[in-house]
Formats: C-alpha cells, sequence, structure tokens
C-alpha cells in the first residue's frame, strides 16, 4: 500500500471508530461526566496513530514469519487429522486454544517484572475510553498476537482465513476499553464485558480478568472479578513517563537495583 492509501485508511478508521463509539459513551457511560478530550488523549491518539502508520504493518510482518515458521515444522500427518473434523469443531478448538494461550499469557506479563515493563504502558492510561485501547507498546502487541494466533498456525488455519476473527477480537478489544456500560444479558458469559476489563485496569496490579474475549477462563481459574461498580482509579502504582516517546523508550531504561 502507497503512504497516502494508508493515511486515507488510518483516518477513515478514527472517524468509522469515533461513529461507532462515541454516541455508545454519550449514551451509556461507565462513568458519567468523562469528556472526549480527556486528559491524555493527545497521547493515546499517538498511540493510535503509530499502530496504524507505523508498528500495524510490521507485527503483520512478523506474524506472516512466525505462521511459515510453524508451518515449516509441523507434520502433516497431524495437520490432515485436523483438516478432517468439521470446520465448526476446528473453529472452537482455535478459539478455545487461542484463549487458553492468550489466558495464562497475560497473567504472566503482570507477573514477570521484564514482561510488565512492556505491558505497564498499557495500564498507565488513567481514563479509559475506545482510544485508550491503543495505548499498547507494539512489542506487547507483537507478544499477545503471537500467543493469539499460534495456535491456529499450528493447527493448519491461514492467516487469511484468520481474518474475521482478528479483526472481530480487536473490534471487541476496543470495546471493553470503551467508556460504556450496556447490559447484555448472558451473552456477556461468552464475549466478555467492559465492566469486566475496567476492573483489569483498576491501580492493583493483580486485579483480576485476564481472558480476552470470553471470561470462561477467569471463571475456570478463579481470576473472575465483577463489583457492581466502576472501579475508583484506573492506573499503575509505579512512575511512567506520560509522553508517547517517553513511554516508548520506558522498558528499555536501565532500573536501578532495588
Ligand atoms: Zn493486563
Ligand atoms: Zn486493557
Amino acid at each position: 500500500m502507497n503512504l497516502p492509501a494508508i493515511v486515507l485508511s488510518t483516518g477513515g478508521s478514527f472517524l468509522l471508530l469515533c461513529l461507532i463509539f462515541h454516541p455508545l459513551e454519550r449514551a451509556f457511560p461507565a462513568k458519567r461526566g468523562q469528556r472526549f478530550f480527556r486528559p491524555e488523549w493527545w497521547t493515546d491518539l499517538c498511540f493510535f496513530l503509530g499502530q496504524y502508520l507505523l508498528w500495524g504493518g510490521l507485527v503483520l510482518w512478523l506474524l506472516n514469519h512466525l505462521a511459515s515458521a510453524v508451518d515449516a515444522g509441523v507434520f502433516s500427518g497431524f495437520r490432515a487429522a485436523v483438516a478432517n473434523q468439521p470446520w465448526w469443531l476446528q473453529v472452537v478448538e482455535v478459539i478455545l486454544l487461542s484463549d487458553f494461550l492468550v489466558y495464562w499469557g497475560h497473567r504472566l506479563q503482570h507477573r514477570i517484572p521484564f514482561l510488565w515493563r512492556f505491558h505497564s504502558i498499557h495500564h498507565s492510561a488513567e481514563h479509559l475510553d475506545w482510544l485508550a485501547a491503543h495505548r499498547e507498546h507494539p512489542l506487547d502487541t507483537v507478544y499477545t498476537m503471537s500467543l493469539i494466533n499460534v495456535p491456529a498456525f499450528v493447527l493448519g488455519f491461514p492467516l487469511e482465513t484468520l481474518t474475521g476473527l482478528i479483526a472481530f477480537r480487536g473490534i471487541w478489544a476496543i470495546y471493553i476499553h470503551s467508556n460504556v456500560r450496556l447490559n447484555i444479558g448472558p451473552l456477556k458469559w461468552f464475549i466478555g464485558a467492559p465492566e469486566l476489563h475496567h476492573w483489569h485496569h483498576d491501580r492493583a496490579r493483580d486485579a483480576g480478568n485476564y481472558a480476552n474475549i470470553s471470561p470462561l477462563m477467569d471463571l475456570a481459574f478463579g481470576t473472575y472479578r465483577c463489583p457492581d461498580h466502576e472501579p475508583p482509579a484506573f492506573g499503575v502504582r509505579e512512575e511512567i513517563p506520560r509522553s508517547y516517546v517517553g513511554q516508548m523508550l520506558y522498558p528499555f531504561r536501565r532500573r536501578r537495583r532495588l
């Protein structure tokens, strides 16, 4: 894709997301009175632009390489056995395996200091809305996207077939950060909801709700948390630079030994 096309699609995506999520946030706010241009809106816009203009292509390129590396390493007999199952069973298997891996991968991001350096950038957001969903260090994105997609690569799902699923996960990830509280009834047991992920952004680092989409993994492993109100504050306890460049460099900074 050439530069004008990339810029155009970035602007188009921004407008589309605004049109979908802004009215929802106005009509069903989780935190009342939060302004559209709330503090650090511009930092999150930099993350949005960075993701679309710089990092998105790189992440996709790395995923393609990972797909072919896995492709070369997996027995064809195993692949054929997988492909002989009904397609719906394969889809269920891929989703469950991805959710399982991402759930545990995410718990490690909160537990292991090296992974937390990158993941803490996402958690440094003190105001949640659809734009804050984009605050993520690109290496953190590579980590999560690899975990999400490895089961599909191993089972022999080509990247193109997965596009719909990846797009759905992307939109849902934006939705669960939005400043929305909307009762979707029993569906929330299968596709999650903003109130669950908002609690994940509580200032306590082990706040629970690690699952990517369905909260079933949290229920299974005892980390499900859903009080009937919003957390009092979002963010992290450590000092993290507030600027975009500062946040991009933060994981690489030398630490003082305690
Ligand atoms: Zn997290
Ligand atoms: Zn989040």
